[in-house]
C-alpha cells in the first residue's frame, strides 16, 4: 500500500474537498500516514483565495520538497483551487511538483497521482457523491457538509466563480444520504457549506430550497445543526422562521455583508444601504431574538473612502452583531475590482480595520456579557489551554462555530472525557470575544 500524507489548506469547502480524496485514495489502496517524512506521496490541497492563501500554499508545497534528498521516489502532488487557476505557472515554476490537478474533481487526485501533468475532467457531476465520507479531518464532534458547489453571483472583489464554476445544488436526497451517514460517524455538529447557501437548489428546483432541506435534516438526529454563508437576500428570513421551528438548528447565522456604504455595494455588485441592511437585521431579530449573528466586511474596496468607513462604522453600533470579520481588500487577478481604479494603499487599509476591529471589539464584548450567569449546553472539540499555568478546557456555545468564533475557558475536570456536551455557567468575558464559565 503506498503512504499518503495529506495536508488540507484553505476552508471548510477545501477540507471536505479533502475528506473525499482521502476516501477515495484509502479505497483504492492507499493508506494515510500522519509524517510527512514516512509518505511515498505529498497532496497539498492549496487555496487561491488571497494573497496570504497563495503565498502560504506555495510556502507549503515548498516546504516538503527537501525530503526529496532522502526519499528520491517521493512525488508531490499539488490540487485544489490555486492549481485550478494558475495550474500551467504553478507547474513550471515549481518543479517540485510532480503532478497537479484542480477543484473540479477530487477523483481525479489518484488519476494525477498515477500519471503525469495536469489532469482535468469535463464530466463532473456532484451527484455522485453521496455517503462516500469516512475520513473525517474536521475535529471531534463535527464535521461540514457540501449542499452545493460553486456560485451563480458577480460579486466584483470574487473570483471563486471562475474557479469552482457556476452553482450545481446537490439533490435534497444525496445531502440527507450524507447527513446520515455522518451521523452514524457519531457526529453531533453538522454544519452546512456552499459559496451561497441561501440560493440552494435555484439551479435543481427552481427556488431557493434550504427550507425544504432543513426540517429533513432535523430529524437525523444530530444535536446541532449550523448554517454558514448565507447570502443577505429575502429568503434568509423564511430560513430563520425554519430555524426557530426545529430545537436542533442552532440560533445562529454566518452573513458576510461586504460592506454597508451603498457606493460600495454597488461597485462590488452586490447591492444594498446601510439603513436596508439594518432593518434586514432587525426583521431577523423579530424572528428570533435569540439568534446570533455573524458577519465579514472586505475593508479598501477600490474607491472606498473614510466617509466609507464611517458609514461602515455607524452601521456596526447600530446592526450590534456578536461576530464580525474584517477581511483586507487585494487585487485577484480576472476579477471586475482588479481593473477598478482609485486604490486603497496597504497601510490605509490596516488602519481602517484597525479602527473597525476595536469598534466591532467593544460591540462583541457587550453582546457577550448578556451570557453572563446563563447555564448553556457547550460542546466540546477536545481542545485544551494553560492559563496562569491552570488546565482549561475549551468548549463552544451554540452561538459559535468552531474556528472562526469564540470558545469558553472551563476549568479542567476528569469529568470531560467520554462526553460530548457539558453544561456550563457562564461567568464571564474573556479578552472580549472569549467567555469564562464552570460546570455545572
Ligand atoms: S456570493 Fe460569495 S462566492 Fe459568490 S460571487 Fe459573491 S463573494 Fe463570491
Amino acid at each position: 500500500m503506498k503512504k499518503v500524507f495529506l495536508d488540507a489548506l484553505g476552508c471548510p469547502k477545501a477540507l471536505v474537498d479533502a475528506e473525499r480524496m482521502a476516501y477515495f485514495l484509502v479505497s483504492h489502496e492507499y493508506t494515510f500516514v500522519s509524517n510527512p517524512e514516512e509518505a511515498d506521496i505529498i497532496i497539498v490541497n492549496t487555496c487561491g483565495f488571497i494573497d496570504k492563501a497563495k503565498e502560504e500554499s506555495i510556502e507549503t508545497i515548498l516546504s516538503y520538497a527537501h525530503l526529496k534528498k532522502h526519499h528520491p521516489s517521493l512525488k508531490i502532488v499539488a490540487t485544489g483551487c490555486l492549481t485550478e487557476r494558475y495550474k500551467e505557472q504553478l507547474l513550471s515554476l515549481l518543479p517540485e511538483i510532480d503532478h497537479a490537478t484542480g477543484v473540479k474533481d477530487p477523483f481525479l487526485v489518484l488519476k494525477a497521482i498515477e500519471s503525469a501533468g495536469y489532469v482535468d475532467s469535463p464530466t463532473y457531476t456532484d451527484t455522485r457523491w453521496k455517503k462516500e465520507r469516512s475520513l473525517l479531518f474536521s475535529g471531534l464532534a463535527y464535521a461540514y457538509l457540501k449542499i452545493s458547489e460553486g456560485c451563480n453571483r458577480r460579486c466584483g472583489f470574487c473570483v471563486i466563480p471562475s474557479i469552482r464554476g457556476p452553482q450545481r445544488s446537490r439533490p435534497l436526497e444525496d445531502i440527507v444520504e450524507e447527513a446520515r451517514f455522518l451521523r452514524e460517524q457519531g457526529i453531533e455538529e453538522l454544519i452546512l457549506i456552499a459559496e451561497d447557501s441561501t440560493s440552494y437548489g435555484v439551479d435543481l428546483y427552481g427556488k431557493p430550497s434550504l427550507t425544504l432541506l432543513l426540517p429533513q435534516l432535523a430529524n437525523i438526529g444530530f444535536s446541532w445543526i449550523r448554517l454558514m454563508y448565507l447570502y443577505p437576500e429575502p429568503e434568509v428570513l423564511s430560513i430563520v422562521k425554519t430555524m426557530k421551528e426545529y430545537p436542533s438548528l442552532v440560533p445562529y447565522i454566518d452573513i458576510p455583508l461586504q460592506h454597508a456604504s451603498s457606493r460600495i455595494l454597488t461597485s462590488m455588485r452586490r447591492g444594498g444601504n446601510p439603513q436596508k441592511l439594518l432593518s434586514y437585521i432587525e426583521k431577523i431579530r423579530n424572528i428570533y431574538p435569540e439568534i446570533a449573528l455573524r458577519s465579514a466586511f472586505i475593508v479598501g474596496y477600490p474607491g472606498e473612502t473614510d466617509e466609507d468607513i464611517e458609514i461602515l462604522a455607524r452601521f456596526l453600533q447600530d446592526a450590534q452583531m456578536e461576530r464580525v470579520g474584517f477581511f483586507a481588500y487585494s487585487d485577484e487577478e480576472g476579477s471586475f475590482s482588479s481593473t477598478l481604479p482609485s486604490k486603497v494603499s496597504k497601510k490605509t487599509i490596516k488602519e481602517r480595520i484597525s479602527y473597525l476591529a476595536t469598534l466591532q471589539k467593544s460591540i462583541s464584548e457587550k453582546r457577550l456579557s448578556r451570557l453572563v450567569g446563563r447555564t448553556i449546553t457547550c460542546i466540546d472539540d477536545g481542545q485544551e489551554k494553560l492559563l496562569r499555568g491552570k488546565p482549561y478546557r475549551l468548549l463552544r456555545t451554540p452561538y459559535d462555530a468552531p474556528e472562526i468564533d469564540g470558545v469558553v475557558y472551563v476549568p479542567w475536570k476528569d469529568s470531560f472525557e467520554g462526553k460530548i456536551f457539558h453544561q456550563v455557567r457562564i461567568e464571564a468575558v474573556h479578552k472580549s470575544y472569549d467567555l469564562k464559565g464552570v460546570m455545572v
